[in-house]
């Protein structure tokens, strides 16, 4: 029987429209925006002003603290100003705005496709070289890998689990990787191992992409100690916890983080990315961006240079359908609308979803009728009709005794609540309101 978490979950209708569009390199920009906080923790500090001329690959933003990370400019060309503009969460943000001129890159970055094998690194050169190249987590959480790398005093890792679930519908940019790059990334998966110091790696892939599991399978017969685990489909089985859960039959606790059970996740894209960071000398300049929508021309898998608008994107996908509603960054479940087409890919963007008219609306608010389908389904074992209504009364310290914290921002209780009520976005404000609590305790 395959493998999958046992509490809670939903099994939305899965659209992959893009699963068979192999990955085409984007347009670069004609003007890149980039912005210095694209990771979870402090922005990055900018080194260049305006007028300096940038080469592909050059650090133009250092990390500014211990959560931080670099910035590296995806394009050459000059600095035409370092000003704030809106980015994907719908607020202005510094960013390092690049008129684009020819396509220079750095000497050092080895640009051949070559597959390079060689796995005689040391752990705390590959840790060096992931935070040099501004690696962070490509799943969507941005939060800087160098960090996850670094196991705390104490703790121990024994087993490495790369996050190729890509359980959001829709989006089919991991899949497509998983395809098109599987050696790059497995060598990726390696070289992460050795930095961890663990002689054992697990890919969790659902089985609705048997492609990918099996391209994998074949490649790690040369890789000694990755296996590859097919999963069973059920959203969310790519939150950290539920992975670990499915695979490796652990369960992290409340409040902790997957190192207290031993393991360290990551994604794909980010075993692809410091693959490229550590063989090739590449910093995290671009990645995979899944453009899709059942009204898009031509469902889409693109290789993007960080700091090209989405609207470049819309357009190479075939252009704004007329019917379009609303435009997700993200997937359907955890995305978020852009309230401006024109804001940049980041490191964090995993596609671009546009709903049609009558799919975006959203359905009048009905009473909660008490049937408790959303406790049946939340993978955290929440109760978020009871998040919502101390959300409501901004009954903190209950929202903060009833775990709050825990959500991981899945979606599936709102999905599958006939009363159509807006559960994540109350669990949201009240977890950004007990965060600051917890803060301002610790001050
Ligand atoms: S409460 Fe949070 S974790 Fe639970 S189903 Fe809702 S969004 Fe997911
Ligand atoms: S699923 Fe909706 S209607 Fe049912 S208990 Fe939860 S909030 Fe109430």
């Amino acid at each position: 029987m395959l493998k999958t978490f046992k509490k809670g979950g939903v099994h939305p209708a899965e659209n992959k429209l893009s699963a068979n569009a192999p990955i085409v390199t984007a347009e670069i920009p004609k003007t890149a925006t980039i912005p210095l906080g694209q990771h979870i923790g402090a922005p990055a500090s900018p080194i260049v002003k305006k007028g300096d001329q940038v080469k592909v690959g050059q650090v133009i933003a250092q990390s500014s603290g211990f959560v931080s990370a670099n910035i590296h400019s995806s394009v050459s060309g000059t600095v035409a100003k370092i000003d704030d503009i809106i980015d994907a969460t719908g607020f202005k943000k510094p960013c390092i705005i690049i008129t684009v001129e020819g396509d220079e890159w750095l000497e050092e970055i080895n640009r051949s496709s070559d597959i390079d094998k060689n796995l005689n690194h040391k752990s705390a050169d590959i840790i060096n070289k992931v935070k040099e190249a501004g690696i962070v987590g490509l799943g969507g959480a941005t939060f800087p890998s160098h960090i996850k790398l670094s196991v705390p005093p104490g703790k121990t890792a024994e087993v490495l689990l790369i996050n190729g679930v890509e359980c959001e519908p829709y989006l089919t940019a991991d899949h497509r990787l998983m395809l098109e790059k599987g050696e790059e990334m497995i060598i990726g998966t390696k070289l992460l191992m050795i930095a961890l110091g663990v002689s054992k790696g697990a890919i969790g892939i659902e089985n609705n992409k048997p492609d990918a599991i099996k391209h994998l399978q074949e490649i790690v017969k040369n890789y000694e100690g990755i296996e590859v685990v097919p999963l069973k489909v059920k959203y969310p089985q790519g939150g950290e916890k539920q992975l670990i859960k499915a695979v490796i039959n652990r369960e992290v606790p409340s409040g902790t983080l997957p190192i207290e059970v031993g393991a360290v996740v990551h994604n794909v894209g980010t075993a692809f990315a410091v693959y490229e960071a550590v063989q090739k000398n590449k910093p995290l300049l671009e990645r995979v961006v899944t453009v899709t929508g059942k009204s898009v021309s031509n469902p889409s898998n693109f290789m993007v240079r960080i700091g090209t608008p989405t609207t470049q994107l819309i357009e190479a996908a075939g252009g704004l359908p007329q019917d379009t509603g609303k435009v997700v960054s993200g997937g359907p479940m955890m995305g978020k609308a852009l309230s401006n087409l024109g804001v940049p890919i980041t490191k964090g963007s995993s596609g671009v979803l546009l709903f049609k008219k009558d799919e975006a609306s959203r359905r009048l608010i009905q009473p909660c009728i008490r049937c408790a389908k959303c406790v049946t389904v939340c993978p955290m074992g929440l109760e978020p009709y009871l998040l919502m209504n101390q959300t409501e009364m901004q009954n903190w310290e209950e929202v903060e005794n009833n775990r709050t914290m825990d959500c991981i921002e899945c979606g599936s209780c709102m999905y599958t609540c006939p009363a159509d009520r807006p559960l994540l976005d109350y669990i949201r404000l009240g977890k950004s309101t007990v965060g600051n609590i917890i803060r301002s305790r610790k001050q």
